[in-house]
């Protein structure tokens, strides 16, 4: 695959803590568009593989490109961020002494929001553009409850949505259905995938039912790099994925 066609493109990157590779030329690519999961044990690089793409890691070697061309590991965090690529971390940070809405206008005002909201504003349009965020977060009716009044997965979404209102192209999320209801987690599937719809988006997580209803690809990290890659169904027949998740 070229990296042309690419959204994302990592190709032998190695990160070293004191000489133990986190990250052991580690490469995959994900397509604009595409929704992909990344699963592995602790330990296996996830977090610092989405460290290295959001400038907050330097890689010591290889190729981390967005968008086709551009160099990532020649960036730093803020400018990243300015180019529409979005993270959320696993725990929910929200304000929670703001509504729900409240929240959603803060956040149109973030690191991409400047220009988002200047123009949402010329234009009348910030109001429908939160409106419309309200829903795709199911959160329609709580718009003015404080957000500290909310449901862990309602916090969840919040952040998810205060993510999406940025409009980023490409959007990282690290275990967001961790500590939710299963009724919470699988709406949250639905939601991704209804966010996923116009652009790419990268999930780390632990709950393979959640995985299952991604129903996307899954890249299976292990002692940072990849051991397997395709649907859920094939990677867990593969019997070195059974056997890294059996500790074997
Ligand atoms: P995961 O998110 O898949 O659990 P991490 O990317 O957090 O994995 O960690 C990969 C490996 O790198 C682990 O063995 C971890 O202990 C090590 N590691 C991560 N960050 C650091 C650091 N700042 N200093 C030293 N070792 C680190």
């Amino acid at each position: 695959v070229l990296a042309a066609d690419s959204i994302l493109y990592l190709d032998g990157v190695t990160v070293s803590f004191d000489g133990f590779k986190a990250l052991n030329s580690l490469s995959f690519i994900v397509r604009p568009g595409e929704m992909r999961t990344i699963i592995g044990p602790n330990g296996a690089g996830k977090t610092t593989m989405m460290d290295v793409i959001t400038g907050k890691t330097r890689p010591d070697e290889g190729t981390v490109l967005y968008d086709g061309n551009v160099d990532l590991t020649k960036h730093d965090e803020a400018a990243i961020a300015n180019m529409g690529i979005g993270r959320k971390f696993q725990k929910p940070t929200v304000f929670e002494n703001l509504t729900v809405f409240e929240n959603l206008e803060l956040a149109l005002k973030g690191p991409r929001g400047t220009f988002a909201v200047l123009l949402a504003r010329l234009m009348g349009e910030q109001r429908d553009r939160i409106d419309a965020v309200l829903g795709t977060i199911r959160l329609t009716d709580r718009a003015h409850t404080s957000a500290g009044a909310l449901s862990h997965g309602q916090k969840q979404w919040l952040e998810i949505g205060m993510l999406f209102a940025q409009d980023p192209r490409f959007l990282m999320l690290d275990e967001p259905v961790a500590g939710m209801t299963d009724a919470e987690t699988e709406q949250t599937a639905e939601l991704l995938r209804e966010i996923a719809r116009d652009r790419s988006v990268l999930v780390v997580e632990h709950d393979m039912e959640f995985v299952r209803n991604l129903d996307c690809k899954v890249t299976v990290l292990h002692e940072g790099s990849v051991l397997a890659e395709g649907s859920l169904a094939k990677v867990q027949a593969d019997e070195r994925v059974i056997e890294v998740y059996l500790g074997r």
